[in-house]
């Protein structure tokens, strides 16, 4: 059979690629348009999970949330898709899930473990509580108000500068896109303010030596941001795009395919996908991980497109075969991000053991190597759950760059065997839950630093574990910076075409200016629609919504 000619191909599944994939065949019905996904996965970096006995608490492996005023393109996607929204709780001001007192939960009590010190979130920011030797001028203030000093201090009358502005400011003799951040704090603060924002602020990514432009104006997202999440998972965004796509005419989507390689013909390109299947890796369900491979018995598939769209991260776009990348300059582009790691890992109790510490919602922080915690509900706090199932879930570990290598070294040991105690002693025998994708060490060393963080002497088991580590292929991270030196707002329009007598186009949040988050994916997508494939501004979306660079 020929090879089809597909008038686009668009490649990789996540958020942007399905979000492009179905504009296009909106926007242009008789086009064939055809989504290719490494994986059997729609989603990409957002990837919903839930654990056994909790089938209502989602554990969101990627993305989690969405702040509705900052990101509109997403809220009002939502909106138009007629998904269901719910809050995120990161605790003051929202009530907790369930409870008709609308009462807030309040996240004052969660802690900060640093430097073997106990502290409460209402004590970050009193003189004398923080266990950094920091200045006489830095103390009292907490991370975000250490980001703000800096800001005051190098930038003054910067809350009315405009992005483009940003580019033109210049501190300590050159332009500030031309100092990392971490270097430039380094002029500014001292070592111990430098270490208290990277360990009190639970990313290491927020004082990465990434380019200062993209880093100073940013503040961390405090309690009383008002984050959203979708009932269903925020995966179900991705999902229900795709849906709407699938069904229509003349698309098509193509799950287990991996883009090997391009070859420009006359007219149109070649595509070759190496098929792909999922590997049980180390004897043990690996199924957080997902280990995709190549199928070694089956034959490359060849499909002919005249436009192609990778959808796609850095690390992925380095392991596709094509002529562009030779060009030094289209490297540069492509290489003008950092990748940072990225790991999750998701614990199951019996019981929200954290509550009676006074813990509801929102998160603590440590400078062990757990770094975040989050508080979530139990399941019989859900809608539609049932009450008496007390079974809860806890983000044991949110961490990233730094820290992601300490858990690598444990992921080949032996799976975590999760089991239920009866509630009742002597009521029933323990259920065996089987093997669970995370590892005996795993566990035991995030048991180990929650014991410490909460300073509890003992800690019930978890009777059931997950985890994902983002750097594996083909995402080499969990999300991307912009590294120092960069003129982002002209690398992007740039790498939205890279080569211009080519019509291969590249988004996502990779390239994005608002680099890990969904909206920064989404605004891509959509300006590679509207600049380049001339499409509409759909109705859902206001004239003036700012779709950047
Ligand atoms: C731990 C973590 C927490 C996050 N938290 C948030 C949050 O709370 N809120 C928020 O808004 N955002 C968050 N983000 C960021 C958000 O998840 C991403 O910005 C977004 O999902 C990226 O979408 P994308 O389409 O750019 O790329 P991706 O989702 O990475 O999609 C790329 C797709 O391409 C596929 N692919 C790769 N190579 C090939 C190939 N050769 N052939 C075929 N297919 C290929 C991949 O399998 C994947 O499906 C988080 C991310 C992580 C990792």
């Amino acid at each position: 059979m020929p090879p089809r000619v597909l008038d686009v191909a668009v490649v990789g599944a996540g958020i942007s690629g399905v979000y492009t994939a179905w504009r296009l065949n909106e926007e242009r019905p008789d086009w064939n348009v055809a989504l290719f996904e490494y994986s059997d996965r729609i989603g990409g970096r957002l990837y919903t999970r839930t654990l056994p006995g909790m089938p209502h608490v989602h554990a969101e492996l990627g993305g989690m949330r969405y702040n509705p005023v900052d990101h509109r393109l997403v809220a009002n996607l939502v909106e138009f898709l007629d998904l269901t929204s719910r809050v995120f709780l990161m605790g003051n001001p929202n009530p907790a899930p369930g409870d008709p007192s609308g009462k807030p939960v309040g996240a004052a009590n969660n802690l900060y473990y640093l430097r073997r010190k106990h502290i409460r979130l209402r004590d970050l920011n009193r003189p004398g509580e923080i266990p950094y030797a920091v200045s006489w001028i830095e103390r009292g203030l907490d991370p975000d108000q250490l980001q703000e000093h800096v800001v005051k201090y190098l930038v003054p009358g910067h809350a009315k500068l405009t992005p483009d502005e940003w580019f033109r400011v210049k501190v300590f003799g050159r332009e500030l896109y031309k100092h990392g951040f971490w270097d430039l704090l380094s002029r500014v603060l001292s070592n111990e303010a430098y270490d208290f924002m990277k360990d009190a602020g639970g990313y290491d990514a927020n004082v990465a030596n990434a380019n200062a432009v993209s880093q100073l104006p940013v503040g961390e997202y405090g309690p009383e941001v008002p984050f959203l999440t979708l009932k269903d998972g925020f995966q179900k965004l991705p999902e229900t795009i795709a849906e709407r796509f699938e069904t229509a005419a003349r698309a098509s989507i193509h799950r287990n395919h991996r883009l090997a390689s391009i070859e420009k013909r006359h007219g149109f390109y070649r595509l070759r996908f190496r098929l792909t299947h999922e590997v049980t890796v180390n004897n043990w369900s690996a199924a957080s991980a997902r280990q995709v491979h190549d199928r070694a018995d089956e034959e490359p598939v060849d499909f002919n497109a005249k436009q192609i769209i990778l959808a796609m991260p850095r690390r992925s776009l380095e392991l596709v075969e094509w002529d562009g990348w030779r060009e030094p300059r289209v490297r540069d582009l492509r290489e003008s991000v950092l990748n940072q790691a990225a790991f999750k890992l998701f614990l199951g109790y019996e019981y929200p053991w954290w509550r009676a510490l006074g813990l509801h919602a929102g998160r603590s922080i440590t400078d062990l190597p757990i770094r975040q915690v989050y508080y979530f509900g139990t399941e019989g706090e859900y809608d539609g759950a049932d009450p008496a199932n007390h079974s809860s879930l806890l983000m044991a570990s949110y961490n990233d760059i730094g820290t992601v290598p300490f858990w690598k070294a444990t992921e080949n040991d032996d799976a975590f065997e999760g089991y239920r105690t009866p509630f009742v002693p002597g009521w029933a025998p323990p259920v065996y839950l089987g093997r669970q994708p995370a590892t005996t060490g795993m566990v035991e060393l995030a048991q180990n630093q929650l014991r410490e963080l909460h300073g509890q002497a003992t800690l019930p088991a978890p009777y059931t574990a997950l985890y994902h580590d983002w750097t594996d292929d083909p995402y080499g991270g969990g999300w991307h910076e912009w590294k120092a030196g960069v003129r982002y707002d002209q690398v992007m329009p740039e790498i939205r075409k890279p080569v211009p007598d080519d019509e291969v186009y590249i988004c996502g949040e990779a390239y994005s200016n608002n680099q890990g988050w969904v909206e920064g994916a989404l605004q891509t997508a959509e300006k590679l629609l509207e600049d380049h494939f001339q499409l509409r501004r759909p109705s859902w979306l206001p004239p003036d919504y700012d779709l950047s660079w």
